[in-house]
């Protein structure tokens, strides 16, 4: 008895031992892994993708000290902000070939890098506009409240003077939301004392909130665009005008909860002019705008490399410590700072077996489906339209030109995409840029641009080639019906649906943010529960991809909080060292 007591407590004793020798060991790898001591590296920082994230996260960290290598697979940097010629026999016609418009880059952002310096010039947008099939047409004003109203009282009295207030009302909800696109989501529910002190901040900085404001967020949060706009107007115009924004790019009609949200997020910028919600157009179109921060970065000293995809993000002892390349190289950094879609980030590159199994499962689970289809014109002339006559350019074509008469209409467009069949009469939001700027196409020419909704959502798997061109065909004979020259002046078309999207600019599932803007994935949740921070489950692997908080959108933020999250942590093990 007594010798298997002894024995039993020499066992006992010899598991301890181990378990504690373990756990020293595990100790060991974290604060190796946290010092990132295993030899020099090739580079301070690698950021895998040069789209305007990727970009502004190299910026930032080169402005930092870092030495910084951007890797691109594509030719040429900017991703969904790119400026392209798609015509090989018309060289000289650019397109701003996805995102068209610019609204979400914080000040911040513009002022660090100092975006004006290297090219960054917006033209702030003219009216909304929408010219009716049974006659007449309706402008919005942004930036104007007495054209705003005269315009609205000839379809609605009623509508014209709650315009005001509705323009207050998003004024205020602005100022709430506007600060928290900035905020890194604390961690909810996590009780270490690092993440009770983020979430105690947040709560503290919204101490001044009343009631009434958390019932204005939670009504945003929580309503349809549609329900939201039946409380303020009466006049279907006015409200398939205000409802286009609810649903950009989003795989949701506009009967749909979360779509009021979404107004939002597409409304809380402004251009630098000082108008909330107003759109602006980038000299030389987008892909200027990522080249204005590529030669920030550059400046800062970051090297950019294209035609350089990565294969895989090389993690060992549980650190990120580099990544390879298509071609096999491997080249080693401190940090890896990942930009691309988080089933690519993630799933393909980091690898299921070096992350936790909820966030493995959360990745899975990402919703990003769009249904978006852009369609890029060159014009022989401006539009003519029936309502607004005159092919010189007119007020009306230098803001959005829409093809989104009235709810029903754009839910009709959602409801033909969700039962299998694009959309037979598609709702678009179209812009001419060329109606300022010059550099764009020869003189006497334009470009227009319609981002348009929806197709099935599956059509990422095949190409859809010939059924995407009816579906433009059908695009624009909606705008031949209200300007009978349309058709006729089109001299090239090219038309982008989410195929394409994904397989050349690895928008996923054809989503236009790298994921979905629905409830479930906002704030904390973005892009899982516990990882908002812009950091990840991998130590030295950090995320700044729109699949992020404040993204989507050209807004930056993610690349400058994952740069800011990365150098921070580099500080701090540094000090710790
Ligand atoms: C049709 C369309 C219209 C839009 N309109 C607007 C708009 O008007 N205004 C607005 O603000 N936003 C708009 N958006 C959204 C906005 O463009 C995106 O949210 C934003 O550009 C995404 O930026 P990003 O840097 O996060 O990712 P991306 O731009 O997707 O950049 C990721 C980069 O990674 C690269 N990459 C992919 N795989 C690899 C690999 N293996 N190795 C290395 N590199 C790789 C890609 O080529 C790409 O350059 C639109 C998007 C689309 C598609």
């Amino acid at each position: 008895m007594a010798a298997k007591a002894t024995q039993a407590a020499k066992s006992m004793a010899g598991k301890a031992v181990k378990t504690a020798q373990a756990a020293q060991a595990a100790r060991a790898t974290r604060a190796a892994a946290k010092a990132g001591a295993s030899g020099p590296a090739d580079y301070d920082a690698i950021v895998v993708g040069g789209g305007h994230n990727g970009l502004v996260a190299a910026a930032y960290l080169a402005r930092s000290g870092a030495r910084t290598l951007v890797l691109e697979a594509r030719p040429k940097t900017g991703g969904a902000a790119t400026t392209e010629a798609p015509w090989p026999d018309a060289p000289d016609f650019k397109v701003t070939r996805l995102s068209y418009v610019m609204s979400l880059l914080p000040p911040t952002i513009i002022n660090d890098l100092q975006l004006e310096r290297h090219g960054y010039k917006i033209y702030p947008m003219g009216p909304y506009y929408q010219a009716f099939p049974e006659g007449g047409s309706i402008k919005l004003y942004a930036d104007d409240a007495k054209r705003n109203h005269d315009e609205v009282s000839r379809w609605s009295k009623k509508d014209a003077d709650a315009m005001p207030r509705w323009d207050a009302w998003l004024a205020g909800l602005a100022d709430v939301l506007g600060p928290l696109l900035l905020t890194v989501p604390p961690n909810l529910g996590s009780r270490k004392p690092r993440d009770l002190n983020e979430t105690l901040r947040l709560a503290w900085r919204h101490r001044g909130l009343n009631v009434r404001t958390i019932a204005d967020v939670t009504r945003l949060m929580t309503m349809s665009i549609a329900d939201l706009l039946d409380d303020w107007f009466e006049s279907p115009q006015v409200k398939g005008a205000l409802a286009v924004n609810g649903v950009i790019g989003t795989w949701a009609g506009p009967y749909e909860p979360g779509t009021a949200y979404v107004m939002a997020h597409h409304s809380i910028g402004d251009v630098g002019d000082g108008h909330l919600g107003n759109w602006g157009f980038q000299e030389g179109g987008m892909g200027a705008v990522a080249d204005a921060i590529s030669r920030a970065a550059r400046e800062a000293g970051a090297e950019v490399r294209t035609n350089a995809g990565v294969r895989q993000v090389i993690v060992e002892n549980g650190r990120a410590r580099g990544v390879v390349l298509g071609n096999g190289q491997r080249i080693t950094a401190k940090v890896v700072v990942t930009s691309l879609h988080p089933r690519t980030a993630f799933l393909d590159q980091v690898g299921r077996s070096n992350l936790p199994d909820d966030f493995v499962t959360d990745i899975e689970h990402w919703k990003t489906r769009s249904g978006v289809v852009k369609i890029n014109l060159a014009l022989a002339e401006l539009p003519d339209f029936t309502a607004d006559p005159g092919t010189n350019p007119q007020e009306h074509h230098t803001g959005s030109v829409e093809m989104a008469p009235t709810m029903p209409y754009i839910e009709q467009a959602f409801q033909d995409a969700r039962n299998g069949i694009p959309a037979v009469k598609p709702f678009s939001d179209g812009v001419i840029p060329t109606a300022f700027d010059k550099t764009l196409c020869p003189e006497g020419y334009h470009i227009m641009s319609l981002f348009t909704q929806w197709v099935p959502s599956d059509w990422n798997e095949e190409p859809h080639t010939d059924e995407l061109q009816a579906y433009a065909d059908r695009m624009i004979d909606c705008y031949n019906e209200v300007a009978p020259n349309f058709k006729s002046s089109i001299i090239h078309t090219d038309v982008v649906g989410p195929y394409q999207m994904e397989h050349e600019y690895g928008l996923v599932g054809g989503n236009i943010f790298h994921g979905e803007l629905s409830l479930e994935q906002l704030f904390h949740m973005r892009p899982a529960p516990g990882f908002a921070d812009y950091r990840t489950p991998v130590p030295g692997l950090y995320y700044a991809s729109s699949a992020t908080h404040a993204g989507g959108g050209v807004c930056g933020i993610p690349g400058m909080q994952a740069a800011k999250a990365a150098i921070a942590d580099r500080r701090t093990a540094i000090r710790r060292r």
